[in-house]
């Protein structure tokens, strides 16, 4: 064997560095920051697979017409591409055109036969990253850097498998060792497509068509060729900063691990972590050492793979899950101490060439059970059935059940096997969750304990484990997330209005950080993964303050908002907030939302003064999960109030009394009486001008300030209901029953029974005001007298006051007030709190 005296590197670029004519340049400015000999592996451009495939599928089911109009395109883009990358490179638009011949070609074969056999698509996604190998040398030799193009049909030999061959490493590296050290010396970049091989060598030691590596296959083509070569590095240059703690589409907040064992990085990419091939790490020895590094942003490290180096700290490095599983268990009291039945399951199994995955047999040995691939469940069921034909009609084996639709979470960590107590603390959090763990097994390395859940729990089970593990903490590493935040709004009327009218008066850089995805209401929900223009949500608002319901829109989806929660979170979501302007009682879809990773900002007040169970459940879950709940809205709007109890006890200060104005509506109600007004006309215009809610008599009832009350109360110890919270209601009893209309039509019954009480207070020097008076022993509201020149007594108009008697500020307390009602300042709070939520 020759040796290659200069140490090499292999790069691979993934389809996401390969999306365009411009990705393509970014590409070559990466390559021309490198030096020694290089060899290049590519992707098909972004999403061509996917497309290749799709043509091949739907010409199997006899649709040309779509299969040759999708081809088209594919051409058409193939062609812009490489012209913008060099108009003069002739060769290259030739060997586009020829392919894209062959493909339709091929598409009509397949129509004809009705069948797609796995060699014929392999043969047709084949040329994704063929054509994308020419189109980068084209762009390195613009660049002036020499690039030529080795088919790894060439080298790369495998076992012919069509759709998920194996490389033949031996012969890989002969042929490999025969090619490559010539073009090297030379200064060539060796461009080579990743993903295909040929297949199997018949006796005369020819070679078979072109098979293909498995979804991901050019991960494994990049450390194969480095083995061949004994190549020093292989970076696989993809969209992520690196090997991350957990799917960032899960899990926003996940890091980067820095380092990673190979036998770390391999459970997890077995396990579903989509970020690496799962037998990328098969064929890598100790001189190589991998990188997985973000294409976007060439100086990061990234995280290395190399053997024998692994990080300190946590026991548990990442987590992965793998779903569209299908759990089979094979049970029967026959089975007991009888030798070779497990033998005999999988040897079943190998025949159907299913593979399995999770095995965990029960020590009684009454039952065994495993894991495979849910498309193949069919047929492993049939295969077991024939194989134990004997023992089923002998009742020795009861049953071979499936279980569809579950799915296989691993948490993996070499440090696990020194650490006790890993398995019931992934097991405690998990059932926290309250998920269901139907089997679990550890593997004998004790680096990796799996786990098979409901498929639907994946996203909380895996949230679970990252939380309590703290890996969104690991150190060094930098999170994947986007910038800013998915917001999602439960409700817009009048509040969302004035919330869209203030962000978009934001800097821009702002504006953009916070991308509203989600508009639900009590009748279904509208998602638009992008964030929705603040012209469509305007649009929205509208139709919702004309008495529309959500459902009734274009592109709406029906559903109530648990189920909108759902929905949503089911998407890749970055740091996701959930706002809530509704008035409706929306505890379960906040927790819903909580258990989904959202953080909350709530200007509602029925959530967290209903029962105090329920609220401080929200509360305990959201701390739980790391979740933030800010509220600063529910009490004197945009005044922070909320903000000063909060700093005022963490500054270890004691509130004894909150006296407070917290209602706009009835401080402009009693401003208007103490100015002279009658009691009915004072109302009527309040009505007018929007400051009450519809029925007036609810903000009269004295329900509202009680609200506030409680909330404020709960916050500085109170312990109670609502029902406990002394109401003086100003609605006189005859009139509570009765409908708006009949209620309006007897206001001015109530104007000298009014003009009574403002004279007896005016006689005494003072004004009346509906006040809440907050203890940690009682929440009390209701209408008091106070002198006129108090501070009390000096509001005006719709404004709030807030009165803090703390141990620090006993003699002169501590007063807030100012505008305290309407849609305007309600939604400045709101925006203050999503700032907040988003900034931190
Ligand atoms: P390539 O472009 O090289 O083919 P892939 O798309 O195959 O890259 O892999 C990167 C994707 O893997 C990321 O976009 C991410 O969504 C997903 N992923 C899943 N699990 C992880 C993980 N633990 N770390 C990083 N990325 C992950
Ligand atoms: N293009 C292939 C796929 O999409 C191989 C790869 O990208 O690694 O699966
Ligand atoms: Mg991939």
């Amino acid at each position: 064997m020759r040796t290659i005296a200069n140490p090499i590197s292999v790069h691979k670029f993934g389809g996401a560095a390969l999306a365009n004519a411009d990705a393509i340049r970014a590409v070559v400015n990466i390559l021309a920051g490198t030096s020694g000999e290089r060899v290049v592996v590519t992707s098909a451009l972004a999403g061509v697979t996917d497309i290749l495939l799709n043509i091949a599928r739907a010409a199997a089911k006899g649709d040309l017409a779509t299969a040759h109009a999708q081809a088209d395109a594919l051409l058409e883009r193939h062609v812009s591409v490489a012209k913008s990358i060099d108009s003069a490179a002739t060769s290259t638009l030739t060997y586009i055109d020829d392919s894209f011949k062959e493909l339709h070609k091929l598409a009509e074969n397949v129509a004809q036969a009705r069948d797609l056999s796995a060699q014929m698509s392999d043969l047709i996604i084949s040329r994704g990253e063929r054509l994308a190998a020419r189109i980068v040398a084209d762009a390195l030799r613009v660049e002036k850097i020499s690039a030529c193009v080795v088919d790894a049909t060439e080298f790369l030999h495998s076992d012919g498998r069509f759709g998920d061959a194996a490389p033949d490493i031996a012969r890989t590296e002969i042929a490999a060792q025969n090619i490559f050290p010539d073009k090297l010396r030379t200064g060539d970049i060796v461009v080579v497509p990743g993903f295909i091989a040929a297949g199997s060598s018949g006796a005369n030691g020819s070679t078979g068509p072109v098979v293909t590596l498995g979804r991901g296959g050019s991960d494994l083509t990049a450390t194969v060729t480095a083995r061949a070569l004994g190549a020093k590095e292989v970076t696989l240059w993809k969209d992520v900063p690196g090997f991350l703690t957990a799917d960032p589409r899960l899990i926003p907040e996940a890091r980067v691990v820095p380092l990673l064992d190979p036998r770390e990085a391999s459970e997890l990419a077995y396990y579903g972590a989509k970020v690496l091939h799962p037998r990328a790490l098969i064929p890598l020895d100790a001189r190589t050492t991998l990188r997985i590094r973000p294409f976007n942003q060439p100086d990061a490290a990234g995280t290395e793979i190399v053997q024998g180096r692994s990080m300190a700290g946590s026991p548990v490095r990442a987590l992965s899950a793998m779903t569209a599983q299908a759990l089979v268990t094979v049970a029967g009291n026959g089975m007991l101490g009888v030798p070779g039945i497990a033998a005999r399951t999988f040897g079943a199994l190998a025949n159907a060439g299913i593979s399995v995955s999770l095995i965990s047999q029960a020590s009684s040995e009454h039952s065994i059970c495993f894991t495979v691939p849910e498309v193949a469940a069919a047929l492993a069921e049939k295969e077991l059935r024939a194989a134990f034909a004997t023992e089923l009609e002998r009742n020795e084996i009861d049953s071979v059940e499936v279980l569809l639709g579950v799915a296989t979470v691993a948490v993996v960590g070499s440090g696990m096997a020194r650490t006790p107590g890993v398995a019931a603390r992934v097991l405690g959090c998990i059932a926290d969750a309250q998920v269901n763990v139907i089997a679990i097994a550890q593997g004998s390395s004790e680096r990796n304990i799996s786990f098979i859940v409901n498929k639907e729990c994946v996203p909380k089970t895996v949230r679970a484990i990252h939380t309590t593990f703290s890996l969104d903490k690991v150190g060094g590493g930098r999170t994947a997330r986007r910038r800013g935040a998915d917001v999602i709004l439960l409700g817009c009327g009048r509040i969302g209005q004035e919330l869209l009218k203030n962000i978009a008066e934001l800097p821009s850089n702002d504006r953009a950080a916070l991308r509203i995805i989600g508009v639900l209401d009590r009748s279904g929900f509208m998602l638009e993964k992008r964030g929705f223009s603040l012209r469509a949500l305007s649009d929205i608002s509208a139709h919702k303050q004309r008495g529309g319901s959500l459902k009734t829109l274009p592109h709406a989806h029906s559903g109530a908002p648990t189920a909108a929660i759902e929905h949503i979170a089911s998407h890749a979501l970055t740091r996701p907030v959930l706002i809530d302007l509704s008035s409706g009682d929306t505890r379960e879809t906040l927790l819903r939302a909580v258990a989904h990773g959202m953080d909350l900002v709530i200007a509602n007040k029925i959530p967290l003064a209903s029962d105090s169970a329920s609220a401080n459940a929200l509360l305990h879950d959201a701390r739980k999960r790391g979740r933030k709940v800010l509220h600063e809205a529910t009490v004197g709007a945009g005044l922070p109030i909320i903000d000063t109890v909060e700093k005022l006890i963490a500054s270890g200060d004691r509130i004894l009394n909150i006296v407070a104005c917290p209602s706009g509506t009835m401080g402009y109600l009693f401003s208007e009486l103490g100015r002279g007004r009658k009691f009915s006309a004072a109302l009527r215009n309040a009505m007018q001008l929007g400051y009450t809610e519809p029925d007036p008599r609810e903000d009269l009832s004295g329900r509202d300030v009680a609200r506030k009350g409680l909330i404020l109360g709960r916050l500085i110890g109170y312990v109670g209901e609502l029902n406990d919270v002394a109401i003086e209601s100003l609605v006189p009893t005859n009139l509570r029953d009765i409908s708006l209309a009949h209620f309006a039509e007897q206001l001015e019954m109530l104007d000298q029974e009014w003009s009574e009480r403002v004279r007896a207070v005016t006689s005494k020097g003072e004004v009346l005001r509906y006040c809440a008076n907050i203890t940690r022993a009682s929440v009390k509201v209701g209408l008091v007298g106070v002198p006129v020149g108090s501070l009390l007594g000096s509001l005006s108009g719709t404004d709030n006051q807030f009165v803090f008697t703390t141990t620090r500020y006993r003699d002169n307390p501590l007063v807030i007030s100012g505008p305290g009602a309407g849609p305007a300042v309600t939604a400045a709070g709101v925006l203050n709190d999503l700032l907040r939520v988003v900034i931190s």
